[in-house]
């Protein structure tokens, strides 16, 4: 048992802290409140590999595990960034574990490099109006013409598609049939952006206005089957191997987002005095953020343990059932953390200049996406504890 990182591992958690300081909280608020999209931090860890951590060298890549990964996402979010860089490096890391673990040769030429350098994005368009924690009710149909798909439907909160070179895009390929299991006739497409038939709209809302979340039309989307990621009908299976990641990294980017509010609020407790001592001294401000430090480093235990058991065999049960408590544990310890940071500033917490309501914010969509903690709940109630499923 060991429970240091690797010197390689380190060094790279450093480099991640390092650009993340340079990023620094106000460069985040400041995107934040003009909605703009950092550019700039999507460019540099780029071009410092962090997207190719998981791509093997033949793709200019670094061929390393979802331990690296978990480590380089809690240093982006730690050094300054808190949630910022989560969601940006998440989705972007997306599409390269789905082209790589379901791409054909060609797909993963013609993508991975520069997905790898970070200079060409790929969104994921899964959720839909009436599909989100239930995936399997998508409507969205590709209906096949001879070598061709047609593609009509709707999505919506896709995250970053402006930006994006590529669309990986859920559709039903057959419509479900009665007694049969709704994962079938599900097929993922791989399809270049921008494109005519696909149009969108910013949806507003309450954080992370770095990267619009978009309503999405699909309309006559015409696609050669070479577009097919991995096997026609077989789409849903393919998402699965993907859900530990997603699980793992939002957990990192949860207590990376927690260490950088506990942090912040330390500081603040320390030097603040009210009635001639610092409010820190106070243990109605001390015991709460104590007590998060200790369940977030709790936390960032399981984290580490689940992106391991993931690298030994990601489909064992074992590495399933971590990384769906992991996220749990984690997405709490977060969200209890940017709840007593920010109050740890009285009238100040509620001041963006102080950066603890925007960290709040995002804590609130770790909770939600890609997956609820509801739905982690049922993962751990079913599948490590043995109970029925209710729904
Ligand atoms: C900012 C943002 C960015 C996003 N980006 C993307 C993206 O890029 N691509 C993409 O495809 N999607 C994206 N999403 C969508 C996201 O993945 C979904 O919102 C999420 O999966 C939940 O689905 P839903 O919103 O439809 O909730 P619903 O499915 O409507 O659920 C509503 C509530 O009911 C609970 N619930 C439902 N069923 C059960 C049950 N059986 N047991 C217990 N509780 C239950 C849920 O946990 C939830 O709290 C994004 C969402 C947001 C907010």
């Amino acid at each position: 048992m060991d429970f240091d990182l690797s010197l390689e591992q380190q060094m790279m958690a450093d480099t991640a802290e390092q650009i993340s300081a340079r990023f620094d909280p106000e460069y985040w608020r400041e995107k934040d409140e003009s909605g703009e999209y950092p550019a700039e931090f999507i460019a540099e860890i780029g071009a410092q590999g962090f997207f190719g951590l998981p791509v093997p060298e033949q793709y200019g890549g670094m061929g390393l595990g979802l331990t690296e990964l978990a480590v380089a996402m809690e240093s982006l979010c730690h050094g300054g960034g808190g949630g910022g860089p989560a969601i940006g490096y998440l989705f972007g890391l997306l599409g390269n574990l789905s082209i790589l673990h379901h791409g054909n040769d060609e797909q993963k030429a013609r993508y991975l490099p520069d997905m790898a350098t970070g200079e060409k994005m790929c969104a994921f368009a899964l959720s839909e109006p009436d599909a989100g924690t239930n995936s399997m009710n998508i409507k969205t149909f590709a209906r096949r013409e001879g070598d061709e798909f047609v593609i009509n439907g709707g999505k919506w909160f896709i995250t970053n598609i402006e930006n994006s070179d590529a669309l990986l895009l859920v559709a039903r390929t057959e419509k479900p049939v009665e007694g049969k299991s709704k994962a079938g006739g599900i097929t993922l497409f791989l399809v270049d952006l921008p494109q005519a038939a696909i149009t969108y709209t910013p949806i507003p809302k309450h954080g992370f206005n770095y990267y619009k979340s978009n309503q999405v039309f699909i309309e006559d989307l015409r696609v050669h089957e070479s577009c097919v990621l991995g096997q026609e009908g077989r789409g849903f299976y393919s998402l699965l191997g993907t859900l530990n990641p997603e699980r793992v990294l939002v957990a990192a980017g949860a207590v990376g987002t927690a260490r950088l509010a506990i942090s912040r609020a330390v500081e603040y407790a320390n030097e603040r005095n009210v009635f001639d001592a610092p409010i820190g001294s106070h243990q109605g401000v001390q015991h709460p953020l104590a007590g998060a430090h200790a369940k977030v480093e709790s936390a960032w235990l399981a984290v580490l343990k689940a992106a391991t058991l993931n690298d030994v065999d990601s489909a064992s049960k074992e590495a399933g059932d971590l990384a769906n408590m992991a996220k749990y544990v984690a997405v709490e310890s977060c969200i209890e953390a940017c709840y007593h940071a920010m109050q740890t500033y009285g009238g100040a917490g509620f001041a963006r200049e102080y950066h603890q309501e925007r960290w709040w914010r995002e804590a609130q969509l770790f909770r939600l996406a890609p997956l609820t903690q509801q739905m982690t709940l049922n993962y751990i109630g079913e599948h490590v504890l043995g109970m029925p499923k209710s729904y």
